[in-house]
C-alpha cells in the first residue's frame, strides 16, 4: 500500500482539477452508521419509511423513525480526520470540489467551502405543499410532524428520499464537476445508490483517473477504479495528507 500512496500522492500534486465523491462511509467513524453493507441500519429498519409516497401518506410514522435516525444522531455527530483532510486538502489548493451523497452537514463543519450536496441535507425542512424551506430547529420536532409555518402543510427534511428526484441545479453542477475533474477520489461509496453512483463513471468516461478508498471492494474497485486504496477513511485520507507535506 505504501507505493499506492505514493502514486496517489504523486497524482495529486499533479491534478488540475481534483474533485472528492464521498459516500456514507466516509462518515461512519464519526458514528453515523451506513445504510448497506456492516452495521448498515437496513438490517434494522425499514428502507420504505423513507419512500416519498410512504412519507405523504404517513408523515408521522416516518417522522418518528428519521427523528430517531437523523436528528438525534447527527446532530452529536463530529468530522473526523478525513472531512478535515479534505479539507485541509481544499485550502493547500489541490481540491477543487466535493460532490458528497452525504446528509450529515460534516465536510461544511470540518470547513470544506466548495460542497454539493447530491442529496441534499437534514439541516433544512421543505413544505411539501408550498415549498418554503426553513431551518429545522429542534423546537419545530418536539410535535411531529412538523407543520409549514406559512400554509400549515406537513414539512419534509430537505434531503432526497426514495423515489424522488435529484434536485435539478445540484444534479447539473456535478455533472459538470465530473466532467471537468482529471482527478476523482472517492470515499466510502458502494457505487450502489442511482443516479449518485453514475458521477464517478461520468468522471471516468471523460478521461479523469479514479482513485478510491474503502473498507472492502465496492462496484467501481473492477470497473473504473486505477488506484484501490483499501482500508479506513480517516487512516487512507491521513496518510495522504502526510505525503503531500500540508
Ligand atoms: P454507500 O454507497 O454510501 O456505502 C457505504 C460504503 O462505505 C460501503 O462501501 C462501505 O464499505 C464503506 N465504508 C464503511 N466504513 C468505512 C470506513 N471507515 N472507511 C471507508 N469506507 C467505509 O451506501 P449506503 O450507506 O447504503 O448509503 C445510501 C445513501 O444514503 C448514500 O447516498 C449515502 O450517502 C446516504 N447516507 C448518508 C449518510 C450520512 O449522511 N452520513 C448515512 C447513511 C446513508
Amino acid at each position: 500500500t505504501d507505493n499506492l500512496l505514493d502514486q496517489t500522492a504523486a497524482l495529486i500534486a499533479d491534478s488540475r482539477c481534483l474533485v472528492a465523491f464521498t459516500g456514507a462511509g466516509i462518515s461512519v467513524e464519526s458514528g453515523i452508521p451506513p445504510f448497506r453493507g456492516q452495521g448498515g441500519l437496513w438490517n434494522k429498519v425499514d428502507p420504505c419509511l423513507l419512500e416519498i409516497g410512504y412519507f405523504e401518506k404517513n408523515p408521522l410514522q416516518s417522522w418518528r423513525l428519521i427523528k430517531q435516525l437523523f436528528y438525534q444522531t447527527l446532530k452529536k455527530a463530529k468530522p473526523n480526520a478525513a472531512h478535515h483532510g479534505l479539507a485541509r486538502l481544499e485550502k493547500a489548493g489541490y481540491l477543487k470540489t466535493i460532490i458528497t451523497q452525504n446528509i450529515d452537514y460534516l465536510h461544511q463543519q470540518a470547513g470544506s467551502a466548495r460542497v454539493l450536496e447530491y442529496h441534499g441535507t437534514y439541516k433544512y425542512l421543505k413544505c411539501l405543499q408550498c415549498g418554503y424551506r426553513t431551518e429545522a430547529k429542534e423546537s419545530m420536532l418536539v410535535e411531529l410532524p412538523p407543520l409549514c409555518p406559512r400554509c400549515r402543510g406537513v414539512l419534509k427534511p430537505d434531503f432526497v428520499f426514495f423515489g424522488e428526484a435529484i434536485p435539478q441545479k445540484v444534479a447539473m453542477e456535478s455533472e459538470k464537476e465530473a466532467r471537468k475533474a482529471d482527478l476523482m477520489l472517492i470515499i466510502g461509496s458502494t457505487g450502489e445508490v442511482y443516479p449518485a453512483a453514475m458521477i464517478p463513471e461520468t468522471a471516468f468516461h471523460h478521461g479523469s483517473k479514479i482513485v478510491e478508498i474503502n473498507i472492502e471492494p465496492s462496484n467501481y474497485t473492477h470497473s473504473i477504479t486505477h488506484i484501490f486504496l483499501r482500508g479506513r477513511a480517516t487512516e487512507i485520507v491521513s496518510k495522504i495528507i502526510e505525503r503531500l507535506k500540508i
